[in-house]
């Protein structure tokens, strides 16, 4: 069987952990006895701990080994349309600080990165063991060079290195991703993509965006690009999107594209049951209002929340025929808000244009996660970065190599010879 490197199989423990040796083996394809190998350094460098036993019937306990929660503490930092959130958590995602703040967008980059630096010093201050930095952005992030390519938003905000900023600043890594992925990463390890290998995230709030598991995997393309669904074509002459293209999903499916809608049939002086609920006020207007409408059968408002189920179901067609996932999750105000009658047109849309055998078996759910979850997210991204160092001092500490060890020296020698008696 083949090797890995430690990171790789430590990343098992942190994404998807707690795991005995024998799920670590046969999830990496490595041979049990470098599993153990690496657990037992792993072990004596803090890296991770034993957390009780595999639930059996019988036969012998397979130990469970998870993160050490004590490893580092992290923060993780959510920068939306209306909301900061900055969270301080230990090393496996248990809040220990948050902080919501308004991120009054409409004043531009400085003051939005005022509110930000603010804050920061001041739980920095509070949690000196903080040992590096996830942010998660709206808008286009190029993830690698942790920089906002595009969110029309934020005057000044298109282009802004954020890694660049406050990695200099604080002197701490600092990864930069977007608010779906951090979205994404909740719902992998604690929500429906829990044990999913392959599952579609798709987030439907002010804007459309997902996320794309392959075989355990978040996929993020060349360029970190990858499930920008907001900007596929639904329409091909349809409206003009901020992104250059006509006809764009999220001008049909999007929270504000609902709330549009409704506004421009009320001006046209549709009836509707809304223009009482908003006292006249077409500012009030929301999805949830939306939503409460519809259910009590208010017509405009069951149109337009069915027409963005059908473009929606359209969209997702394409992508079910390409990937073949197990599950799609839907997450955001629209589908939480609005989840009988938009899932009602999304299935039948979805039903009647995917390929029949690929839809067989598959499930479309609502995720449980409101967007404040995306601070807690962005800290696993950065949690990811502080084990790779850790994992590299542990490599230089060995010698020659990890092969030299031999299974008599994990600490746990009672499963040395896991092969046989674990399996
Ligand atoms: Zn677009």
């Amino acid at each position: 069987m083949r090797k890995t490197d430690p990171f790789k199989l430590l990343k098992l423990i942190y994404t998807c952990g707690p795991l005995s040796r024998t799920d670590l083996a046969q999830r990496a394809g490595i041979a049990p006895s470098y599993v153990s190998a690496i657990v037992f350094q792993a072990r004596a460098n803090g890296l991770i701990l034993e957390q009780g036993f595999v639930p059996s019937s019988g036969g012998r306990r397979r130990i469970l080994l998870g993160m050490n929660p004590g490893l580092a503490k992290l923060i993780g930092i959510d920068i939306g349309r209306w909301h900061i959130g900055i969270v301080v958590t230990d090393f496996v995602g248990k809040i220990l600080d948050y902080e919501s703040l308004p991120s009054e967008t409409s004043k531009g980059k400085d003051h939005l990165l005022h509110v930000v630096h603010d804050s920061l010093k001041r739980l920095l201050a509070q949690h000196p063991a903080v040992r590096a930095i996830g942010i998660s952005s709206s808008g286009v992030i190029d993830q690698q060079a942790g920089k906002v390519l595009f969110w029309p938003q934020v005057s000044g905000w298109e282009g802004i290195p954020l890694k660049e900023i406050f990695e200099e600043k604080y002197t701490l890594p600092v990864v930069v991703d977007d608010t779906v992925h951090a979205l994404a990463t909740m719902e992998q390890r604690f929500g429906h993509g829990k044990d999913m290998r392959n599952f579609i995230f798709i987030s439907i709030g002010v804007g459309i965006g997902s996320a794309i598991f392959v075989d355990g995997h978040l996929y993020t393309g060349r360029d970190g690009l990858a499930g920008e669904l907001g900007h596929v074509t639904v329409e091909e002459n349809g409206k003009l999107c901020s992104c250059g293209n006509r006809g764009c999903l999220e001008l049909y499916s999007s929270a504000s594209a609902i709330i549009r809608r409704v506004r421009e049939e009320l001006q046209l002086g549709v009836t509707s049951s809304l223009t009482d609920a908003v006292g006249g006020n077409l500012d009030q207007l929301s999805v949830e209002k939306i939503a409460a409408a519809a259910q009590a059968h208010d017509r405009l408002s069951e149109r337009v929340l069915s027409e963005a189920g059908r473009y929606l179901g359209v969209a997702l067609a394409s992508v079910v025929n390409l990937l073949n996932p197990e599950r799609i999750v839907l997450q955001g105000k629209v589908p939480q808000a609005a989840q009988e009658l938009l899932l009602g047109s999304l299935l039948y849309n979805l039903r009647h244009r995917a390929l029949a055998q690929s839809i067989k078996g598959m499930d479309v759910v609502v995720s449980q996660f409101g967007e404040e979850k995306a601070a807690v997210g962005a800290v696993f991204t950065a949690g990811e970065e502080v084990l790779q160092t850790r994992c590299r001092e542990m490599e230089g500490k060995l010698s020659p190599s990890t092969e030299g060890l031999s299974l008599a020296q994990d600490a746990d020698g009672k499963e040395a010879n896991l092969q046989s008696s674990e399996t």
